[in-house]
């Protein structure tokens, strides 16, 4: 079993923690909030006191926080996890962040002699529970060879998408569909409605048509046609709109010069949806945004 440094126990990182100390993994946890470690520690985790404490005697560095800025923090610096680590530890930042910044980090790593992997999930907290997480990994073959059963201890996919920063811009580019995708399913129950046809009529059409897709048969925004969608329970998430503008606005980062203007438009959709107090809402809870328009 492995000594392996977890840092950030958010909503994410907790249960991901969790499934790697019920696998038998040794554990040393850092979270800049003590309330975030102390379910962890009851567990039979360590606490240590700052993230190079954690990372030292490591063999894997694990880290699940908000955002790039997040992550440089932890990571450079005299006082970061590069600075620390033991040679031969592979760093494994699970965080959903900018491609550039993934690969800016990576490139620190690799110039002290270690190997990292930007390792995003797809998933949310149940899938983090259930530990059903798809990792996207960007990274060297070997680390990724390396890595791959500490993963699959949280998950069961493991795709490795090339260089560093690939498994961002995999996240990226895989939310940009799914942002885009939800508001066209949106649109379309909107639609049907103000046309006569019902929500059910739509759904049993649409899924056996053209215009299947996950946003509609996994989680469909209307109540009813798939049990499991949080239109169901109110909209409560699941995977929250706040969250789904974060990655539509990486995905605008990324695209530089590139004009992608459906995703643009989701991105402001969701702005508007955010700044009206939905934030905390599902992301499919947009179909309530709409129906205001
Ligand atoms: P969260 O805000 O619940 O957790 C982040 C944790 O990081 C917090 O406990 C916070 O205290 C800690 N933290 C912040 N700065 C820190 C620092 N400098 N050092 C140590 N700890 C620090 O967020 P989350 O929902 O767990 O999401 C984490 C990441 O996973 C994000 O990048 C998010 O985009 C991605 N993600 C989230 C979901 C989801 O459904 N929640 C799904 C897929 C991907």
């Amino acid at each position: 079993m492995a000594t392996i440094a977890f840092i950030g126990l958010g909503n994410m990182g907790a249960p991901m923690a969790r499934n790697l100390l019920a696998a038998g993994h040794h554990l040393t946890v850092f979270d800049i909030s003590p309330q975030a470690i102390a379910p962890i520690t009851a567990m039979g985790a360590t606490a240590a006191k700052d993230p190079s404490s954690a990372a030292a005697a490591a063999v894997f560095v694990i880290s699940m926080l908000p955002a790039g800025d997040h992550v440089r923090q932890v990571y450079l610096g005299p006082e970061g996890v590069i600075a620390a680590a033991s040679p031969g530890a592979i760093l494994i930042d699970c965080s959903t962040i900018d491609v550039a910044t993934a690969r800016e980090v990576n490139a620190a790593a690799s110039a002290a002699g270690l190997d990292m992997l930007d390792a995003p999930v797809s998933g949310g907290v149940a899938g983090a529970e259930a530990a059903t997480l798809t990792f996207m990994v960007g990274g060297e073959e070997r680390a990724v060879a390396a890595a791959e059963p500490i993963l699959r201890a949280m998950g069961k996919t493991v795709i490795h998408t090339g260089g560093p920063g690939n498994g961002q811009a995999a996240k990226i580019c895989n939310n940009l569909i799914l942002g885009v995708s939800m508001i066209a399913v949106c649109e379309a129950f909107v639609l049907a409605e103000s046309l006569g046809l019902p929500a059910q009529t739509l759904f049993d059409v649409a899924s056996a048509s053209s215009g299947q897709c996950w946003s509609l048969t996994s989680y469909c925004p209307v109540p009813g046609p798939v049990p499991s969608s949080p239109a169901n329970r109110g909209y409560a998430p699941g995977f929250t709109a706040a969250m789904m503008l974060k990655d539509l606005r990486l995905a605008e980062i990324a695209a530089a010069d590139l004009a992608i203007p459906l995703g643009s438009h989701a991105a402001a959709m969701y702005a508007a949806f955010v700044a009206n107090g939905g934030g905390g809402t599902d992301f499919s809870g947009i179909i309530q945004g709409i129906r205001r328009e």
